[in-house]
């Protein structure tokens, strides 16, 4: 496995945990939220406090109202009487209409079948006419009060919420039926103004599931919940509701809808509080993107900067593991692989390469007299010396102590020129090792040199040993000069590689 891919890998490996991180988060966070406010919706009920009570404000007060006119004496009295002067009647009415401004006030006497509102007698009721069938099913219904939607004949047929209560006399007998009329306008647009307030649709339907109160007039008294999309399905469980809030959920036109039900005893009627689940999580949804498109920048630039470290302290790691600490040369392990390579050119495109060694002449003297770092100085001034003679494609290799090794890609005569390049520089080279030498003291640093030529079959260990076969020759012949292996069989050489 090459060290690249372990880079790619780890790099890989760091990019995909940072990535599933980062979104495993965003997800649990956005869950999270998602459940939270789903909760937060479900468990406000969203009728219970703030709207009910609103609500109750508005319907239950006129409720109360046609009580206290239900049991007030002098209403009572008046009719036993036999409703003779209908001016207290009419300002009575008038009066509870503008006192609690309500849209209307009215009375219908049992006894004359005289129909009465703020403004006078508005008509006989009959049985024939339609619009006062309402009258003689309240009174057989027995009940002592109840609400109904209807038109008003006093007020231009607008549709209007009637709180109908039974007068009876002192011993229980009816006397007619008092109350009071409700704009539906009016409650249509508190609805509304409830709705852009909470961002929930509310209205009311009766126990048979026909909208009784919607903020959408149109819908009112012509839409039973049975036949609608979606909440047609569990309309029978929502009409089963009791006065604490159900909360129930359905799917309409795509969206789901979060549904609290709850029962209104004083009205027979079922106030229904919808709320669009999406809309309601659509900050949520805002949040979890930015999150996405903040966390995706983080994670690139986390990425980047990983990549980034990774590639520099490898390529450190990689300098420090192939090069020589004190010269910058390449190191001996290197060798083997600069050797392996030529070998393999040698073989298989007959590429001539050469091996050069040479070592300081008498380096133990410079270590002795001017000190170990002065020849730690001489070693790098040599290697960079050195380095300067050879090709870009040949290599120096410290091969230990005062010892170097150049791998070039020649003929032996021509790495013969080579070396003689280096050895001449080298000992043309003026050494000032310190400047506190102000006699200008000239160092000659000389260099012996052996050279091999690679052959078929050859090993490193083979190569080298004849090198140095050669360079114990040049020492011995008196060093400072360059000795070839198999000088003799130059010319032969030469041949094979032309
Ligand atoms: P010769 O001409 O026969 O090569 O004689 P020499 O004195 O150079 O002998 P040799 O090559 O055997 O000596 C090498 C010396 O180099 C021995 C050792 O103390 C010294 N040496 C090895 N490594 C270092 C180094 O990193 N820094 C310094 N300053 N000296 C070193
Ligand atoms: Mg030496």
């Amino acid at each position: 496995m090459s060290i690249i891919s372990i880079r790619t890998k780890l790099i890989l490996a760091l990019s995909l945990i940072l990535v599933l991180a980062f979104l495993g988060m965003s997800a649990l966070n956005y869950h999270v939220s998602k459940n939270s406010l789903r909760k937060s919706i479900i468990g406000e009920a969203l009728t219970r406090d703030t709207i009910f009570s609103e609500i109750q404000k508005d319907l239950i007060s006129p409720l109360h109202v046609s009580s206290l006119m239900a049991n007030d004496t002098f209403l009572k009295d008046w009719v036993i009487d036999g409703e003779k002067d209908i001016d207290p009647i009419i300002k009575y009415l008038s009066e509870i209409k503008a006192r609690y401004q309500f849209f209307s006030s009215f009375f219908i006497s049992e006894q004359t079948g005289n129909y009465y509102h703020s403004d006078g007698i508005l008509k006989k009721i009959s049985r024939a006419d339609p619009h006062d069938v309402w009258y003689y099913e309240f009174k057989n219904r027995g009940v002592d009060y109840d609400l109904d939607v209807d038109t008003n004949e006093a007020a231009q047929n607008t549709l209007t919420i009637f709180i109908n209560h039974r007068l009876n006399d002192y011993e229980g007998n009816l006397l007619g039926v008092i109350g009071v009329g409700l704009s539906i306008d009016h409650i249509g647009y508190l609805l509304d103004s409830y709705r852009k307030k909470y961002i929930r649709n509310i209205y009311f339907v009766d126990p048979s599931g026909i909208i009784q109160v919607h903020p959408n007039k149109k819908l009112i008294e012509k839409i039973n919940i049975f036949e609608q999309e979606g909440i047609g399905n569990i309309a029978g469980k929502i009409l089963t509701a009791d006065s604490k809030p159900s909360v129930f959920e359905f799917n309409r036109n795509g969206t789901h809808i979060l549904l609290t039900v709850r029962y209104i005893a004083e009205f027979d009627w079922f106030l229904l509080v919808e709320q669009d689940q999406d809309m309601a999580l659509t900050d949520i949804r805002k949040n979890f993107i930015r999150n996405l498109i903040f966390g995706f920048i983080i994670t690139c630039l986390i990425i980047a900067i990983n990549i980034f470290t990774v590639n520099y302290f490898q390529g450190r790691l990689e300098v420090m593991a192939t090069t020589d600490k004190l010269t910058g040369a390449n190191n001996r392990r290197e060798l083997d692989h600069f050797f392996k390579h030529a070998a393999y050119l040698a073989k298989r495109k007959d590429i001539p390469f050469c091996l050069i060694i040479f070592d300081i002449d008498k380096f133990k003297q410079i270590n002795d007299t001017l000190g170990h770092l002065h020849g730690d100085k001489v070693l790098k001034d040599a290697a960079l010396i050195a380095h300067k003679q050879i090709r870009k494609n040949d290599y120096l290799v410290r091969w230990g102590g005062d010892e170097f090794i150049v791998l070039t890609y020649n003929i032996i005569d021509d790495a013969k020129i080579i070396a003689e390049r280096i050895r001449k520089s080298i000992f043309e080279t003026d050494f000032f090792l310190d400047k506190t030498l102000k006699d200008k003291k000239r160092m000659r640093i000389s260099i012996s040199c052996g050279i091999t030529r690679y052959r078929h079959g050859d090993t490193l260990e083979t190569m080298v040993a004849r090198m140095d076969n050669a360079l114990y020759k040049a020492k011995e012949n008196g060093r400072n000069q360059t000795i070839a292996e198999e000088e003799e069989n130059r010319r032969t050489q030469a041949r094979r590689f032309k």
